[in-house]
């Protein structure tokens, strides 16, 4: 399987300004590739594809001055990104949901680039990185990397820079513990388990939430174009970047937790997308942290041997949990506790979360494979680390 590392990257400044210049390289890139396959099908309704793209590598780097100085990797991982962009555009329209065209990326909007093969355009040297024309740029190494390693995304972030090793390892099972758990997720607990257990959300995140607000303002209140705005903007993605990071710490910890304890995790299985559209239930400030959970479990339970189960919500926190019971209530969201006739008298989210783990060990198989892969194709290095919240208002015209 893969597994990929991240480290921060601390170049030099003349590196960083090639690292600039490769970014911006393949920015124009990727906007001509895609002015190509748009035009293509506009005028002639002909599709271009990946490797008539690929092939054109070679042009390029002939004719074009700065291209002749980017590893040709790079520049076919780019056409590579693209036609990944086209075929999950593809995919949503052929599900009939809204899709989003491929867009042409302006300054600021291109954060990374990639190589695919390790030894050739880039290497571990030493205890730094060897980029092909970029030298050796120093890594801070916070911890060990296993495996062996296949690809490398480079990505600005902030600011900063960071290297994504995606490396190829060895599945590692756990001991099974013979437990099984049901997770709710709810508006006032960030989750409640079949268990009893109940985790809030962290004391830090309504002021780290107060702060970006004000940052926020800041950066609406300055001049377009200006120096100050463009500090403003970089000061806002600074805490972004802060709430995305102790997020994921957070919320790796919690999946740490269950992946460890329990052999078999049900789920509830959210929709996102329709639960941020209700303002009344205001889980939109939890959908990022939802999400980035479930894919942490899931891909958590791969590597350990466990089982995930999604399960559909639907009336499991109306359902009295009592197995020789079974009766329907009619809830509404402020009823915080649950009492039914039988006697069961108990928080309402910890009922639900009994509700999930019974559907869940009813309606799975018992498949000997690991768990509902929910990652399909685990994307090992994404355009953009996946779980950073990107709101509309998530990125700023500088
Ligand atoms: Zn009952």
């Amino acid at each position: 399987m893969l597994k990929s590392y991240k480290y921060r990257l601390y170049p030099s400044k003349a590196q960083s300004l090639l690292l600039e210049q490769t970014l911006e390289t393949c920015r124009h890139w990727y906007n001509t590739c895609l002015a190509e396959r748009k035009e293509a099908y506009e005028n002639e309704k002909r599709s271009v594809g990946k490797f008539e793209q690929l092939r054109k590598v070679r042009e390029l780097k002939r004719s074009n001055p700065y291209a002749t100085n980017v590893h040709s990797h790079i520049l076919q991982v780019v056409v590579q990104d693209l036609d990944k962009a086209f075929q999950s555009f593809f995919r949503r329209v052929k599900a009939g949901e809204t899709a989003g065209y491929p867009r042409f990326k302006g300054r600021n909007r291109f954060d990374s680039f990639g190589l695919k093969e390790y030894g050739n355009g880039f290497k571990v040297d030493g205890r730094r990185l060897k980029l092909s024309g970029m030298g050796r740029l120093r890594v801070r190494w916070h911890r060990p990397m296993e495996g062996t390693i296949k690809t490398v995304r480079v990505c600005r972030q902030a600011g900063k820079w960071y290297a994504s090793f995606a490396c190829e390892v060895m599945e590692r099972s756990l001991q099974p513990t013979g437990q099984s758990v049901g997770v709710d997720v709810g508006v006032h607990h960030l989750l409640a388990t079949s268990e009893n257990e109940i985790v809030d959300n962290p004391r830090w995140y309504r002021n780290a939430q107060a702060k970006l607000r004000i940052l926020q303002r800041k950066v609406s209140r300055r001049k377009i174009g200006g120096s100050n705005r463009r500090k403003a903007v970089s000061a806002l993605q600074c805490q972004h970047e802060y709430i995305s990071n102790s997020r994921k710490d957070f919320l790796n910890k919690v999946a740490h937790s269950l992946i460890t304890r329990y052999d078999f995790i049900a789920l509830e299985d959210l929709h996102i997308t329709g639960m941020v559209r209700n303002h009344h239930l205001s889980k939109s400030i939890l959908d990022a942290g939802w999400g980035y959970l479930k894919q942490r479990l899931a891909d958590k339970a791969v590597e350990a041997g466990r089982h995930v189960v999604l399960v559909n919500p639907s009336y499991t926190s109306q359902d009295c949990s009592n197995p020789n019971c079974r009766r329907r209530h009619s809830l509404s969201l402020a009823d915080r506790w649950f009492e039914c006739a039988c006697g069961l008298s108990i928080d309402r989210d910890v009922n639900a979360a009994l509700n999930i783990l019974w559907v869940g060990q009813t309606h799975w198989d018992g498949s000997t494979d690991n768990s509902l892969r929910l990652s399909q194709e685990a994307p090992p290095l994404p355009w953009h680390s996946p779980y950073t919240p990107r709101t509309s208002r998530g990125r700023w015209q500088v």
